[in-house]
């Protein structure tokens, strides 16, 4: 199955440029608005192709040879730019002016996506909306962006915005099944964790570091209900020796905490289950949203990148006064 349907979840991005295409009504330039891994790169080539295909229907058809050559990355008039470093360069936009006024070499359309394309310089940002307002006739612009609020509204208003929504959590858990990746609870944990992302959800998976975060947080907790001060020290310690991300930390602390509280409201469990080791712990309902809250304060701090260190030790501490 090709075209938009391979994309998972977005039929109304989907259906949007299928109609684009069957109109023959097609924008200069395009914005992919939404959060990462929800299938806009993949809407993107999808689109490409379609708009380069040579088939009379149905595009893209994926055989023709138009499309075979984009399918392996080498179409001549489909050109795909990430910023060079953490931004995207004045040189990168030149560059890209030079090849938007050399002639289509044999497609229908010169089709240039933008990956992150808030991560534009002023300077490059201004260059680029040139480019934007005088387009030749066969080219389209794409952008993808999952900050594109960031974007300069003179650019925006150049665009043609399709929004991309944050993936229903049971399609991710059904992609990852299919793909028998890790085990079931693990999926459940790497679906709550990934807030409608996909991409993130299957990053979770193949790099296990999630769960080895979820276990300190989990000892973390532990180690400040028990005053356990050494255990603690250790842990704050091993986050920053492993280099371990601090925010995910965080929000794992977060869902463990949502979850034992929801346990002690008798509203069930979260998706991704009470650990037993938190489940004995003595504090009331009362106590763990007060907990909540505490962690939703070092949250916030870390925001403002507070010394993570002296932030977990006051968390520490104030978690163990509940105790
Ligand atoms: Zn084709």
């Amino acid at each position: 199955m090709g075209g938009f349907s391979a994309v998972l979840g977005q039929t109304g991005a989907g259906a949007i440029l299928q109609s684009a295409l069957e109109s023959g009504r097609i924008a200069h330039a395009y914005l992919f608005a939404g959060p990462r891994g929800v299938g806009k790169g993949l809407t993107a080539e999808v689109f490409a192709r379609a708009l380069n295909c040579a088939a009379h229907e149905d595009r893209p058809c994926d055989r023709c040879l138009p499309c075979q050559k984009a399918l392996n990355g080498n179409h001549p008039d489909i050109l795909w730019l990430k910023p060079a470093g953490s931004s995207f360069k004045i040189e990168q936009v030149r560059e890209l002016q030079r090849t938007v006024h050399a002639k289509v070499y044999e497609g229908r359309h010169k089709v240039i996506v933008l990956e992150d394309s808030h991560k534009a310089t002023t300077q490059a940002a201004n260059s680029l909306l040139k480019t934007l307002e005088e387009p030749p006739g066969s080219t389209v612009f794409i952008l993808l962006s999952e900050n594109p609020q960031t974007l300069p509204p003179t650019i925006l208003s150049r665009c043609q915005r399709v929004n991309f929504a944050p993936l229903d959590n049971r399609l991710i858990s059904e992609v990852l099944r299919q793909r028998q990746l890790g085990r079931a609870e693990d999926r459940e944990l790497a679906v709550s964790l990934a807030g409608g992302s996909l991409g993130r959800a299957i990053e979770y998976m193949q790099d296990q570091k999630v769960f080895v975060l979820r276990q300190r947080a989990i000892e973390f907790i532990q180690a400040c209900l028990g005053k356990n001060y050494y255990r603690r020290y250790k842990i704050t310690e091993s986050l920053e020796k492993d280099k371990l991300d601090v925010a995910l930390f965080f929000e794992h602390m977060l869902l463990l905490l949502r979850d034992v509280y929801l346990g002690r409201n008798g509203q069930g469990q979260g998706r991704a289950g009470i650990p037993e080791a938190l489940e004995q712990t003595g504090l009331d309902a009362e106590s763990i949203g007060l907990a909540l809250q505490v962690v939703l304060d070092g949250v916030e701090l870390q925001r403002k990148q507070a010394n993570t260190k002296l932030l977990l030790d006051v968390i520490g501490c104030r978690l163990a006064r509940l105790a």
